[in-house]
């Protein structure tokens, strides 16, 4: 009898490593909580398909940006801040934090973008393969993206990264403000507050919630049993096997895949595992773009107000915030009204033309780990796997990270080395 596998979660890194586990052979039930997929995270992302340039959140100089976040998020600039650190975090954070800062150094920066970098671009081949065989619309396009700068010394700082991800094969080009307008007209009305961009042609973007659940009814097909309004109470290692709680029963499991985001972490903890990973809450707006005549063309990350702008099938996705406020989900109007701010900032004719009620707000809490790689394989307990802390690049290597994942759990050679991504890594 096959193997049989329950995976924790139904976003986008449960549901792709029930579709490979499923695709190698293995009896799989994925337990979700939620009444459908990609629910969380994965509903509402910026849907940047970041393969070039996945840079980890722990750049060198981060120590000295801290107390700023943590500053803003008392006073009267919280309403302003694109980071906010609460202070009911800052003891919460600590041992997390300490790994996040010693991982921001230049050589660690390096190294583990390149890692990113790996695996994004394994991924991009894995979403080929299944863009060919499983036929997911999920809005996806081959746009390119922008970097843009709107202070020069901050694009002359990103170009030590640029050169290193170059020499492994990035393509990218610096433009300046004339170049960029004609790559990107919709930026025309903020030109004058442009100092350049970088262009990556090889990026791409898709709706992560269209895709999840595409690949969801796939791998139902192939015999995938997804049980949804299910909670997992907790996982037991009995020596002989494992078993999972829920409400109802415990289930056997010969393997235990647990890819539930930040609640990874209470779900491991109690096996002895301990997961370095943190939410970092962000916000999105979806606004319809009807026939407004100049869609951005690029997924746009503009760098001086922190804002990632992105065009999923008819709609407008505005991506951005970093706020380290816990397991708090909820949507706070006063970071809805920065949002809108941020629409005014980077596309402001197309933010006076909107209709407000026509916003559709979201928030979410990125899986965040401690030094910037995702945490993808076993974790010293038999028979116990983690797919998680993908932080903000959990769309671009969600379907190489499963595929990794389902290869090292079937005992085949993956075609990634998975040791930097070991959750067992210290
Ligand atoms: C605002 C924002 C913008 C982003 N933009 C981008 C982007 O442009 N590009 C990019 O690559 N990434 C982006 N990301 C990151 C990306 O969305 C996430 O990394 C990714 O969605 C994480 O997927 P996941 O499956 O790990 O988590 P989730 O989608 O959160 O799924 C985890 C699932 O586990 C379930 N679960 C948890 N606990 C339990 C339990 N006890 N029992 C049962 N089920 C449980 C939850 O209900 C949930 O469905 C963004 C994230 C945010 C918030």
């Amino acid at each position: 009898m096959s193997m049989h596998v329950i995976v924790v979660g139904a976003g986008l890194q449960g549901v792709c490593s029930a579709f490979y586990l499923a695709r190698a052979g293995a009896r799989v039930t994925v337990l979700e909580r939620n009444s459908g997929p990609a629910r969380e995270a994965s509903f509402g992302n910026g849907g940047y398909l970041q393969f070039e340039c996945p840079e980890p959140w722990n750049r060198p100089g981060v120590l000295r940006a801290l107390p700023g976040w943590w500053w803003e998020s008392l006073g009267a600039n919280r309403k302003t801040a694109p980071k906010l650190l609460r202070t009911s975090q800052l003891l919460r954070l600590v041992p997390w934090g300490l790994r996040f800062l010693r991982a921001a150094n230049t050589e660690t920066f390096l190294r583990n973008t390149t890692l990113n970098r790996e695996l994004a671009q394994y991924s991009r081949a894995c979403m080929a393969l299944l863009r060919e065989d499983e036929r997911i619309d999920y809005a996806g396009r081959s746009c390119g993206s922008l970097f843009v700068f709107r202070d020069r010394a901050a694009l002359d700082g990103y170009l030590p990264v640029l050169e290193h991800i170059g020499e492994a094969g990035a393509v990218w080009e610096r433009l300046d403000r004339d170049t960029l307008l004609q790559h990107e007209p919709s930026l025309g009305p903020i030109a004058d507050r442009i100092e350049g961009a970088i262009r990556f042609p090889r990026e791409e973007s898709g709706d992560s919630w269209r895709f999840t659940c595409g690949l969801a009814a796939r791998a139902a097909a192939l015999g995938v049993a997804f049980r949804y309004d299910t909670p997992v109470l907790g996982i037991e290692n009995h020596g002989s096997g494992l078993s999972v709680r829920t409400a109802e029963e415990a289930l056997r499991a010969d393997a235990v895949v647990i890819a539930a985001a930040t609640y990874s972490t209470h779900l491991a903890r109690p096996l002895g595992i301990r997961l370095p990973v943190a939410p970092a809450k962000g916000y999105a707006l979806t606004i319809p773009l009807e026939d407004w005549p100049t869609r951005p063309r690029h997924v746009i990350a503009d760098m001086g107000v922190h804002a990632a702008v992105n065009v999923l099938g008819d709609a407008l996705r505005v991506a951005g915030t970093v706020d380290f406020a816990g397991a708090d989900t909820r949507l706070h109007p006063d970071r809805v009204a920065y949002m809108m701010g941020l629409v005014e900032a980077v596309l402001p004719e197309f933010a006076r033309s909107l209709d407000p009620a026509t916003v559709q707000p979201f928030t979410g809490l990125r899986p965040l780990s401690a030094d910037g790689l995702p945490l993808i394989g076993p974790t010293g307990v038999a028979g116990v796997y983690v797919n998680t802390g993908h932080g903000g690049l959990g769309w671009t290597q969600a379907a190489g990270s499963a595929r990794l994942l389902t290869d090292q759990l079937c005992g085949q050679t993956p075609a990634v080395d998975l040791e930097p991504f070991s959750p067992q890594r210290r």
